[in-house]
């Protein structure tokens, strides 16, 4: 029996299901109640899921937006510190089973350090998780660096999760098949990653440890032509080092709903084994489907040890 972490596993509560709502128009009703039932329960529906996938600790964290697509800053922070309640709860209630990324109102980053700071200090949380920017805005605004400060002196993960772009980009206008998880979702949440990097996020705050879902959003495959590219740019905002150096260092990602040896491949060779983790993206991919992957994927047993369990453990320090 496999002992796996997962760390991108949702729930939804009350307070923040409008936001849900709101997210997922393009999916039927009766999928949409399929999924509200799964993310609603943090019981057996849940923990049978769990052990189909082989795992024995689920990291949860809510199905985005959240409350970053709330337009009143006060509401986020109130509805933020609700929801990271009903998550302790559930965690208290399950600490063999569970654990909880805090959910941040990121409209007040000073805020959001606080929250993020109760939920380590007094929940017991193990890192928190974003969905991408919030009206607009993304975490290479300096305006968040008190936030950055605070996670790296907790020394505990920030997972970057895919969201809706601000602005349909122009080339995705009238292909409604490439919106959201087919591809809009991956281009925003790479690029987003890649703004930290070249707004020197990391040179002011060197041990930041962001993770990626979805084998790191094709970005493991770009490390030489992004440093090659970038070499020539005239217009550049001084760094200390070349790109590939802080999708090594900074960058953490996990096999979420990318359960193929080719990705999987890519990102051990550019990332190597201690920045590769299992995760499900529950309840959006299968997670029989996913422990199945990783039981049979083509690495050898301690890299299989590694992304089962082995760097998500040294990662949140569980
Ligand atoms: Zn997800």
């Amino acid at each position: 029996m496999a002992d796996r972490i997962a760390l991108e596993e949702h729930f939804i509560c009350d307070c923040l299901m409008p936001y849900l709502d709101a997210d997922i128009p393009h999916v039927s009703a009766d999928a949409k109640a399929r999924l509200v039932a799964d993310l609603s329960d943090f019981g057996e529906r849940r923990l049978a899921a769990m052990a189909a996938a082989g795992v024995s600790r689920a990291v949860l964290s809510i199905s985005g937006p959240g409350v970053q697509a709330a337009p009143d800053a006060a509401k986020a922070a109130r509805l933020a510190h609700e929801a990271n309640d009903v998550l302790a709860a559930e965690v208290q209630r399950r600490p063999g089973a569970y654990s909880g990324f805090a959910h941040l109102a990121m409209q007040d980053p000073a805020g959001a350090a606080d929250e993020l700071e109760r939920c380590v200090r007094d929940l017991g949380f193990v890192g928190a998780m974003v969905n991408g920017h919030t009206g607009g805005v993304y975490l290479d605004d300096p305006r968040h660096d008190p936030f950055w400060e605070r996670l790296q002196s907790l020394d505990l993960p920030l997972y970057l999760h895919p969201g809706d772009a601000y602005r349909l980009p122009y080339v995705l206008e009238g292909c409604p098949e490439l919106r959201q998880p087919v591809w809009e979702w991956t281009t925003e949440t790479a690029s987003h990653f890649l703004r930290l990097i070249y707004a020197g996020v990391f040179d002011r705050f060197p041990k930041l440890k962001i993770v990626l879902g979805h084998m790191g959003e094709t970005l493991p495959f770009m490390l030489w032509r992004l440093d090659s590219r970038t070499k020539f740019l005239a217009d550049k905002r001084p760094l200390a080092l070349p790109p590939s150096a802080y999708l090594k260092r900074n960058l953490f990602v996990t096999i979420s709903g990318q359960f193929d040896d080719v990705p999987l491949a890519a990102a051990l060779s550019a990332l190597g084994a201690d920045h590769v983790m299992f995760s499900v993206d529950y309840p959006y991919e299968d997670s029989g489907e996913a422990g199945r992957f990783l039981d049979r994927a083509a690495i050898d047993a301690e890299t299989r040890d590694k992304v089962g369990r082995g760097t998500a453990a040294a990662l949140m320090h569980l």
